[in-house]
């Protein structure tokens, strides 16, 4: 049985078991690449998909993917001018959505389990959910056009508003101002909108129209509340997953309208969030500035994804974890380590599954799990590290740039599998571009075809 870490009870709670498990994971804002940080609270997502399969849950895992918010509508502007439109957002956004799966590929989330809703995909949904909230008395239009949550209102009927970040969230702060943008701090608690009036200037002509909430899009939270109803039928969500950042105001507000219009605990059963990943003691964050790409990990070693993930999982999900160069390099290190016992067949003895089990089932206690199993059990299908042996001297993609070095790092790990079906197919895509592929004794080496 899975013992899991509640952020809103604040204890350790057993997932009962029953027919399925519905896992939502808050997906990210598509108007740029991720970073590593984003990259990590998905790994621990899947971290905990692929222990609620092992353990025989039957999960269902959705995503949302935010493809409209104040940055993704800024993004369609700076690239479609002035006259964008939804359609020229749902393009742009598409970029990014995909850049994401291919993200998500290479640190081996089992991205093809999982059920991508996008935000613009549900607009109908979104305009009956706020509708209903109106008719309950908990949304109200304000003279700017925009529609609004009543704290006030909810706090009167539930007197929990805030509780998932604690009992005395609401002490000393004053309800009652309003906020529109997308994100705010936890001092200013305010009324925040549900549908946001079109405005001209900063939207463009990116808008959804309706009779009564009139031009306008939705607010970042709604989405989740929505999008949470629709994938699971109506039915709870078992976990709901997302970084430490989201508890307030991202999850604090979904519990809130979810709950305004379902009723008190029929809406999540189990907050699960993962800790941030810092540089230098800081989080990584785009606005800091101070982020990595997975593609610029990747201009140092083709394998930096499952580097990468082999690096995640040796710190706990709810503790913080720095990155650095360092790391990076220990952890291909003791990827090639576990390379060596594999092949020397000195594991097999000491394998054993139940005992890695029993410690992941510990709040996913990787250290645990990893001190009692096999390594080939636990790298390849628990934690989903891909062993690999060390790296050769002429694997180096550096050179290449693009859809060829994609295709070149791709053939290296088909490889590496040993999948040659697939390797000679990647052979073919490559050379298709005009270069050739030698596979010699220090690796792979692909080179621009001579033009005669
Ligand atoms: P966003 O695209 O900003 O909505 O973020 C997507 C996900 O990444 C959310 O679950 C965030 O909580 C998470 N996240 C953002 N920054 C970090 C970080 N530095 N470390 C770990 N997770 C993060
Ligand atoms: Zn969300």
């Amino acid at each position: 049985m899975l013992k899991l870490y509640n952020t809103l009870s604040k204890k350790f709670e057993e997932i009962p078991k029953k027919d399925h498990i519905n896992l939502y994971t808050c997906g990210p804002t598509v108007y740029n690449y991720a970073h590593i940080g984003n990259l990590r609270s998905y790994v621990m997502a899947d971290l905990l998909y692929r222990t609620l399969k092992l353990d025989g849950y039957n999960p269902k895992w959705v995503m949302n993917i935010t493809d409209i918010d104040d940055k993704t509508i800024k993004g369609a502007i700076a690239k479609h001018g002035s006259r964008a439109t939804v359609e020229n957002l749902r393009e742009y956004t598409k970029f990014y959505f995909d850049e994401f799966l291919k993200d998500l590929g290479k640190v081996n989330v089992l991205k093809d389990e999982v059920e991508f809703i996008r935000v613009t995909d549900v607009m109908p949904q979104i305009q009956e959910f706020i509708m209903a909230l109106m008719a309950k008395g908990y949304a109200y239009k304000a003279e700017d056009g925009s529609t609004y949550f009543s704290i006030d209102k909810y706090q009167k009927d539930f007197g929990d508003y805030g509780e998932l970040v604690g009992h005395k969230f609401l002490e000393g702060k004053k309800i009652g101002a309003r906020v529109a943008v997308d994100e705010y701090e936890k001092d200013n608690l305010s009324d925040f909108a549900l549908w946001k009036a079109w405005d001209e200037l900063s939207d463009a002509q990116i808008f959804w129209d309706h009779p009564v909430l009139g031009k306008g899009r939705p607010g970042w939270h709604i989405e989740c509340s929505v999008i949470n109803r629709v994938a699971f039928k109506g039915e709870p969500t078992d976990i709901h997953t997302g970084g430490v950042d989201l508890v307030f105001p991202h999850h604090t507000n979904e519990i809130a309208q979810s709950q305004a219009l379902l009723g008190k605990g029929n809406f999540v059963r189990h907050w699960f969030h993962s800790e941030h990943l810092l540089v230098d003691g800081k989080k990584m964050s785009k606005s800091a500035g101070n982020f990595y790409t997975l593609q610029d990990l990747q201009q140092k070693n083709p394998y930096a994804g499952n580097v990468l993930r082999y690096s995640f999982l040796q710190a706990k999900y709810r503790a913080q974890q720095n990155f650095t160069d360092e790391s990076l390099i220990a952890s291909q290190r003791a990827i090639a380590g576990v390379y060596g016992v594999l092949q020397s067949g000195a594991d097999r003895a000491k394998s054993n599954m139940e005992a890695a089990h029993v410690g992941l089932d510990d709040d996913l206690n990787v250290p645990g799990a990893l001190a009692k199993g096999s390594a080939e059990f636990i790298y390849q299908s628990l934690l989903g590290v891909g062993v690999l042996p060390p790296r050769r001297s002429g694997d180096e993609v550096q050179e290449l740039s693009g859809e060829v070095k994609d295709l070149a790092v791709a053939r290296l790990q088909a490889r590496r599998q040993k999948d040659f079906q697939k390797s000679d197919e990647l052979r073919k895509q490559i050379e298709d571009q005009g270069y050739e592929v030698m596979d010699t004794p220090e690796g792979q080496k692909v080179k621009k075809r001579l033009q005669i």
